[in-house]
């Protein structure tokens, strides 16, 4: 070793003991077997450091003398991974359910649910007030990432949506949803034009903002991915691509009763150029096969003894009743639409993943949605996912990966490692072995906030 050499040592040496004072945290967790999702990996031993809602160092190992910390949690080799994501849920119901929709926040974190992104309403000011107050931790629920509004046309199905009928239309309600500070655009179909659709992705697309949703049964999918479309809700609409009789039934002007004979004509060849379009072009998808399921059996499931109807409010439990009435109404005209959609959406499920088409997990819950539980729900979603062929690890991606890589916000979540945001799960066993394991939580940190099993059932108990 040269002169020169030993003294660079020395000086690595005396730095690094330098940087051995002591630190200060707001949280250490040790003793933890880190999952990563990414390459379905545990970590053992592993030492979690974090200050300020952030996660500061993840290391091998802890000694107590270097550091100080407000709180220390010994995981006791549990495992620990990113809080859970609901990519698609609903705060809804008109301003006299508003008390309703908050007292349902709790809710997702009792489930392991530390994010979710709300996919429009009528009570936006509401959701944005909520969002805030989480975010400086005045209120316990979940991070929000919000749509507000939805854009419709002149008829929307939705209260509570923006009108738009022409490009100046959209144009004002996209400087609406700006200013409102959105996460992304939601388009919904009550009787949105195909060109208004279109537009409303061209001029989002100008703006950088990410626009996902429903689409014109009229409109043409592919034609919407070319002009920048970032995801579509639920599998109508990548089924409508699929199937090599969709111009002409197009023209036929059936509007949601074209899904029948788009399901009987579905072509898997077609499926896998249309899929592995999506992929090259990043369509994200959101199937939403919970709901799908929960609908399509809603007359032979009986819900009155759902221990889950505990936590929702009278006013929320009466919107319930719409979709059983459409579901009579179904029934009576012979419609076999939501059963069939219910077997093609899984079946689309597998060749999607296959063809590197980002799926995320959302269980569309929220007042109208019958039976679809805050919280319960996402984990109804992700044991769907996992029906339809995909891995434990593939579908714990669809939440906690995928979701924060929807708004590229893939840097600060979906790991835990130094520099992402502390939503964290404690869990007694592991979920790469078994799915049920995400609901074996002993904690859930959001932004270093510890809700530990205690914390948990008082906010449920208090919810009752
Ligand atoms: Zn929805």
């Amino acid at each position: 070793m040269t002169k020169l050499t030993c003294f660079l040592l020395l000086l690595i040496v005396l730095s690094s003991c330098n940087n051995k004072e002591t630190k200060s945290y707001d949280l250490v967790i040790y003793n933890a077997q880190i999952i990563d999702v990414e390459d379905e990996s545990v970590s053992e031993a592993q030492s979690i450091f974090i200050a300020e809602g952030k996660i500061v160092e993840v290391r091998e190992g802890i000694d107590k003398e270097k550091f100080v910390t407000d709180r220390l949690i010994d995981a006791d080799g549990k495992f620990v991974m990113p809080g859970l994501w609901d990519n698609h849920v609903h705060f809804r119901g008109g301003d006299t359910l508003i008390g309703e929709n908050k007292d349902l926040l709790p809710l997702f974190l009792a489930y392991g649910i530390t994010t979710v992104r709300d996919a429009g309403g009528d009570i936006t000011p509401s959701v944005m007030e909520w969002k805030d107050q989480i975010a400086k931790a005045e209120l316990d629920g979940p991070r929000i990432f919000s749509s507000g509004p939805k854009l419709d046309g002149d008829k929307p199905a939705w209260p509570g949506s923006i009108q738009v009928s022409d490009s100046g239309d959209i144009v004002a309600a996209l400087d609406s949803l700006e200013k409102l500070d959105v996460d992304y655009v939601k388009t919904y179909d009550g009787n949105l034009s195909a060109e208004n659709y279109y537009k409303i992705i061209e001029e989002a697309e100008k703006r950088d903002l990410k626009v996902t949703g429903h689409m014109p049964m009229s409109a043409d999918f592919m034609k919407a991915i070319s002009l920048g479309l970032d995801g579509t809700e639920h599998m109508y609409y990548p089924l409508k691509a699929c199937s090599p009789a969709a111009d002409s039934l197009t023209k036929l002007d059936l509007g949601y009763g074209m899904i029948e004979p788009l399901i009987d004509t579905y072509d898997p060849d077609l499926a896998e150029k249309v899929f592995e379009k999506m992929s090259e072009e990043n369509v994200f998808v959101t199937p939403t096969l919970y709901i799908g399921k929960t609908l399509s059996e809603i007359l032979e499931v009986d819900h009155r003894q759902d221990s889950l109807l505990n936590y929702i409010g009278s006013g929320i439990q009466k919107t319930y009743q719409g979709r059983i009435e459409g579901a009579k109404r179904a029934k009576a005209s012979g419609s076999k639409m939501r059963e069939k959609m219910e077997e093609i959406s899984a079946r689309m499920i597998e060749p999607m993943q296959n063809a590197g088409v980002k799926l995320l997990a959302g269980s569309d819950c929220g007042a109208f949605n019958s039976y679809v539980y805050p919280g319960q729900s996402l984990h109804g979603e992700l044991h769907a996912l996992s029906n339809a062929g995909l891995s434990n690890a593939q579908v714990i991606k669809t939440s906690i990966i995928n979701g924060p890589e929807f708004l590229d916000l893939g840097s600060e979540y979906g790991s835990i490692a130094s520099g992402k945001v502390a939503d964290i799960l404690i869990l007694d066993k592991n979920p790469l072995e078994n799915m049920d394991n995400l609901k074996k939580i002993y904690a859930v940190i959001k932004s270093g906030e510890v809700y530990d099993r205690e914390r948990l059932n008082t906010m449920l108990e208090n919810l009752r």
